[in-house]
């Protein structure tokens, strides 16, 4: 297909109905490419721009765009913004009573819009299906695609049937958006709406100007008002709590403290909280404490700082939190506390039994490359921008806690070693539990069974506790030496696998280090014995050239 160079109109447009006069970082060759037909997948942080990616084309385009959106209250923003540029748009979802969606359908067959959005449970009807076929369609925009997958955080069963899209509508242009999308999250959606041949467009997730700061906590009230009275007096900032009450019973207190603050989570009545977030949106100088029901379509340019008091549920999540800060494009700080009970919360609720297998691993996944970016001794943005698989070139931001102090480190590469050891000699089908029974010594019955008790990494970690130990996989995992893949006997647990970069670990090649944990019991020992001779690097090292790391 020759390609059309749609940049003068797609300009005009751009400045003359949404008033910019430059296009983002993308958005000119995504809306090129989307105007000239082209399917792609366009992955995009949070307040990038995505929303133009697909108005421009649909309308430079003949036919109505047709907008999929999970959110209905998003959904009417979105097209009352539009009403006020001009652009002849409307909803279709279950807020509407049936005559006003007839009327919708009506005029969408009359060539009166030239973009709809609509819910997906209303695109898989019959009923809509028919009206589709009877109209042209500039393109289908699938905003929130991640809702496709059952391994992220916000699933959605409709989403998931999308696939009748390039089944029915082969033809028509599909774009696929989101913020959050780790490689398996993106995988998913290509394979649901057919994108796998289309184009990506990755944009960069980093967002240079937020300063990440992750501590232990102590006393998180004091530390929460140190930092906001040290470094943000006066300014506006959200601070994240796991529970209603908690939110509450915080601002209460930072307002005791001559801060002022408001509350803000999904228990509380509508006009209360709505009152709360438009004075928060026109303060200059108000805290928001809130669940994590605050946030989604928030768009406050000078919010200077997100702190969290609790670790949220993903990184996924932490990132479109902390995102809120400094859309301006001046400092901002990210800044959380962690400790081991949020430890223990995440893992019962990732671990609740009625979950189903697959979901519960992807969960357990994501809580443990969430604690790795906590406890991480490198710039924290490595773990950040990785998990969305960006790699930082491994050059220090200058913008982090780690990168900005010196911080408590102990050396653990023996520890590594015998790690990676037990995971090839176990042949690298089993989860971190077992691994580290093994270690430990544990004469259990499955390790017996499975004679386990017979190799040598058996018992050669004793100076480690089991949390101890956990750190170590946690860590290996974070930092790619170890792959965490399902159960090849299709059981329950997530199974270690050694990376090529684990050769580097056992030839202590690469050193590793680790955070020292304050007011925890450290699970270092003062000298961590030696790696037995028949551990050695060398003794591995044929092997795992030879059947191993050759990928
Ligand atoms: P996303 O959907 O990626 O979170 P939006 O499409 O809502 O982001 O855009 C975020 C903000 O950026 C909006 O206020 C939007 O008007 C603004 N914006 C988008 N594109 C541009 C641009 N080219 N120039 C200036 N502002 C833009
Ligand atoms: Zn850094």
């Amino acid at each position: 297909m020759a390609t059309n160079d749609m940049t003068a109109p797609a300009r005009m447009l751009l400045k003359e109905i949404f008033g910019y006069s430059e296009f983002r970082g993308r958005q000119a060759e995504i809306i090129d490419h989307v105007v000239n037909g082209g399917h792609c997948l366009v992955l995009m942080p949070t307040g990038g721009g995505k929303s133009l990616c697909y108005q421009i084309p649909a309308l430079l385009r003949n036919g109505i765009g047709i907008v999929i959106s999970p959110l209905i209250a998003l959904m009417e923003n979105q097209v009352a913004a539009l009403h006020k540029q001009g652009v002849r748009a409307a909803y279709l979802n279950s807020a509407l009573v049936p005559e006003a969606a007839a009327a919708v359908e009506r005029k969408m067959l009359a060539g009166e819009y030239d973009l709809v959005y609509v819910a997906p449970e209303r695109l898989l009807t019959a009923r809509f299906h028919a009206l589709l076929q009877r109209i042209p369609i500039a393109l289908f925009a699938i905003d929130e695609a991640h809702c496709v997958s059952q391994w992220g955080h916000d699933f959605r069963p409709e989403y998931g049937k999308l696939s009748v899209l390039p089944e029915k509508f082969p033809q028509v242009p599909r774009i696929a958006l989101t913020a959050s999308a780790d490689a398996r999250t993106r995988a998913d959606i290509l394979r649901c709406l057919d994108l796998r041949e289309a184009r990506a467009f990755i944009s960069s997730f980093d967002r240079p100007n937020l300063c990440y700061r992750i501590t232990a906590r102590s006393n998180s009230r004091m530390q929460l008002l140190n930092f906001i009275r040290s470094q943000h007096a006066g300014e506006s900032g959200i601070v994240y709590c796991q529970s209603r009450k908690k939110a509450e019973d915080t601002a209460a207190w930072l307002n005791l403290h001559s801060i002022p603050a408001l509350a803000y989570h999904a228990g509380m009545e509508t006009a209360v909280r709505t009152l709360h977030q438009k004075k928060f949106l026109l303060e200059k100088s108000t805290v928001m404490v809130a669940t994590s029901a605050f946030g989604l379509g928030i768009d406050k340019p000078d919010i200077r700082f997100v702190a969290h008091l609790d670790l949220p549920k993903s990184i996924e999540s932490y990132y479109q939190e902390t995102g809120r800060a400094g859309r301006d494009g001046l400092p901002a700080n990210a800044w959380m506390v962690y400790g081991p009970g949020d430890i223990i919360r995440l893992r019962s609720q990732a671990g609740t039994e009625q979950i189903p297998a697959p979901i519960r691993q992807a969960a357990a996944a994501r809580l443990e490359a969430l604690l790795a970016l906590c406890e991480t001794t490198d710039c924290r943005r490595k773990p950040l921008l990785g998990y969305f698989g960006e790699s930082t070139g491994n050059q220090p931001c200058g913008n982090c806690d780690t990168c900005l102090e010196t911080i408590p480190v102990r050396d653990a590469t023996i520890a590594a070693q015998k790690a990676l050891s037990c995971v090839y000699r176990t042949g690298q089908c089993f989860g971190t539990e077992y691994l580290i029974d093994i270690l430990t010594g544990k004469q259990t019955d499955r390790i017996r069974q499975w004679q386990h008790d017979r190799i040598s990494t058996f018992g050669i970690g004793q100076e480690l506790s089991t949390e101890g130990w956990r750190i170590i996989f946690r860590h290996l995992l974070a930092l790619g030496y170890l792959n965490a893949g399902e159960d090849r006997a299709g059981g329950e647990r997530i199974t270690l696998q050694l990376t090529p970069a684990a050769r580097n670990v056992l030839r202590a090649e690469t050193r590793i280090t680790i955070r020292l944990l304050p007011r925890h019991q450290t699970p270092y020992p003062e000298n961590s014995a030696s790696l037995p001779t028949s551990l050695a690097p060398d003794a591995c090292e044929s092997e795992l050239n030879n059947n191993l790391l050759a990928t």
